[in-house]
């Protein structure tokens, strides 16, 4: 609805109303029925703002346009007892009931919380407390006032009750604005904001009457009562709700957060000061009214803190999960896919830790590189499946004779393999590259195609370094790579060595 049509709406119903007041020599009923025209047209504008929004905030929605509802049948009532007197004999109730009741819907709104958390069975515990609110509010009226409850509106207990409970209403709703809602939640309290503080303004008693003490009294500040609903009609069409931002959700200080769980308690407050206002006549039915709502609070408390519990155990199972699922990943990005060898990034990580120790502790660090003879034959012969399959039967074949913690094979890149024996010299070295190659021949893998072979053969060059703070695990792959080189160039199917002192490199 467009901003200027809602404002020609209330201009035109405001103008009708001082009409009627004018033509009709200040009616009270004929000025009633306008006000009520507006509580309708406010409680209309809150149930079609309630069905565009969903969740816990529509819930509070509809709160309000029952408390509106509420509203508009104890006016309805009243009007009908001033046109036919006779039906009061028939109205158990009165409208003071509806008028009084209509704060507990409000507060509902108010104070349920807007978690998502907000299940059925705390739906349910709030509706049984509105339900015992309601029946507490019933005694207070015609158990405890029954003169006053006969003697119709009026009442100055009853309109200091009125009062005192919407600036209360007021007030909550400012400190739900406080918490920091945002989006729908937040345009909610901002409209009621405002509408209930101009409720409090005018059901404060003044002189010892108030609005809607003395509705109608056939006056131009009626104009009033027509103007808090229409505020509350304009509010529901024309504020419109900041786009929803996660991070909002997410960004709550803990002030915020102590008024958004505290909240509830306002409920369990007001069933408690109606607990206490029944008590001053009937002191057993109050006091059991008072215990009732702590162990209702209590119950609410204890499943509350159950959901909580939940939540937090099914955070600790999520973070598990995400922790194991980052290990493996871990775990994925260190390995070689075919083989399941460390793959060359783990080897480089891997001969940097071992090299560093090495140089701490001066010791000697050996590196193997294994080298796959004629593989590029191998494939070509008889195809790639059948290299890859070779390829992990020989990856399996090189890690047996690595014995010492500590040593890794790994695979270096294509068909070559290394291998890192930390405190291992060049005596050592050359045993365990030894083994290898024999490892790797006696899988006696048929290779028609090698010149070296019947079967698969690998070549292996070994260095040992005394790692100085002057040379780099570079200085002893280079030197590896060289003994690999000469081992190839010697007929393959052999292991060749470099020994390398820290002098012979500078040099
Ligand atoms: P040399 O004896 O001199 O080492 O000869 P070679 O044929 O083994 O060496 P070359 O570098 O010419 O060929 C290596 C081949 O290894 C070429 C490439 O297709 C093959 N290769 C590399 N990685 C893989 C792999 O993951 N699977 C298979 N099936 N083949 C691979
Ligand atoms: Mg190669
Ligand atoms: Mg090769």
């Amino acid at each position: 609805m467009t901003r200027r049509r809602v404002f020609s709406g209330i201009g035109l119903l405001l103008a009708l109303h001082a009409i009627a007041l004018f033509v009709s020599g200040q009616s009270p009923r004929l000025s009633l029925v306008f006000v009520l025209v507006c509580a309708i047209s406010a409680a209309v504008a809150c149930y079609a703002r309630s069905t565009g929004t969903s969740g816990p905030v529509r819930r509070k929605w509809d709160f309000v346009a029952s408390a509106l509802s509420l509203w508009a049948i104890g006016a309805t009532m009243f009007l009908l007892r001033l046109v036919l007197p006779w039906l009061a004999q028939f109205d158990k109730l009165g409208p003071e009931f509806y008028f009084l009741v209509y704060g507990i819907p409000v507060l509902l709104a108010i104070s349920t919380s807007n978690e998502g958390r907000d299940t059925v069975l705390f739906v349910l515990i709030d509706s049984f407390q509105a339900v015992f609110a309601v029946i507490l509010v019933y005694i207070e009226l015609t158990l405890s006032h029954p003169l006053a409850y006969s003697s119709n509106i009026g009442n100055p207990n009853l309109s200091i009750i009125y009062g005192t409970g919407a600036w209360l209403l007021a007030g909550a709703s400012l400190l739900r604005l406080f918490a920091r809602p945002h989006s729908e939640e937040k345009a909610l309290y901002q409209i009621l904001f405002v509408y209930l503080l101009f409720f409090a303004v005018l059901a404060t008693p003044l002189r010892g009457s108030c609005v809607f003490n003395l509705l109608p009294i056939g006056q131009y500040r009626d104009l009033l009562g027509d103007l808090l609903f229409l505020v509350l009609t304009a509010g529901c069409w024309l504020v419109v709700a900041d786009p929803e931002s996660e991070s909002a959700a997410i960004e709550m200080n803990s002030f915020a957060l102590v008024l958004n769980n505290g909240s509830p308690i306002l409920f369990t407050l007001a069933v408690l000061a109606l607990g206490a206002l029944v008590a001053r006549h009937h002191f057993e039915l109050g006091i059991s009214a008072i215990a009732l709502s702590l162990l209702i609070y209590c119950f609410r408390a204890a499943l509350l803190q159950s959901a909580y519990m939940h939540a937090q155990h099914a955070l600790t199972r999520s973070q598990h999960a995400l922790r194991e699922a980052n290990s493996r990943l871990k775990q994925l990005s260190l390995h070689d896919a075919l083989t399941g060898l460390p793959n060359r990034r783990q080897f480089d990580q891997s001969l940097e830790l071992e090299w560093k120790r090495a140089l701490r502790n001066r010791r000697p660090l050996s590196l193997l590189i294994i080298d796959v003879d004629c593989f590029k034959a191998l494939n070509d012969l008889y195809g790639h499946p059948a290299g890859d399959e070779c390829l992990s039967r020989i990856a399996s074949a090189l890690q047996s004779p690595l014995r010492r913690a500590g040593e890794i094979a790994a695979r270096y890149g294509g068909e070559e393999f290394a291998a890192i024996l930390p405190d291992v010299d060049l005596i050592g070295a050359a045993k365990v590259a030894e083994a290898m190659r024999s490892a790797v021949l006696s899988l006696q893998i048929l290779h028609e195609g090698s010149t070296v072979d019947r079967f698969v053969t690998a070549s292996v060059g070994a260095a040992t370094m005394l790692p100085t703070s002057d040379t780099s695990p570079e200085n002893l792959i280079a030197a590896a790579d060289e003994a690999l080189y000469r081992a190839k160039r010697s007929g393959r199917n052999r292991v060749e060595l470099a020994e390398l002192h820290p002098a012979a490199i500078q040099r």
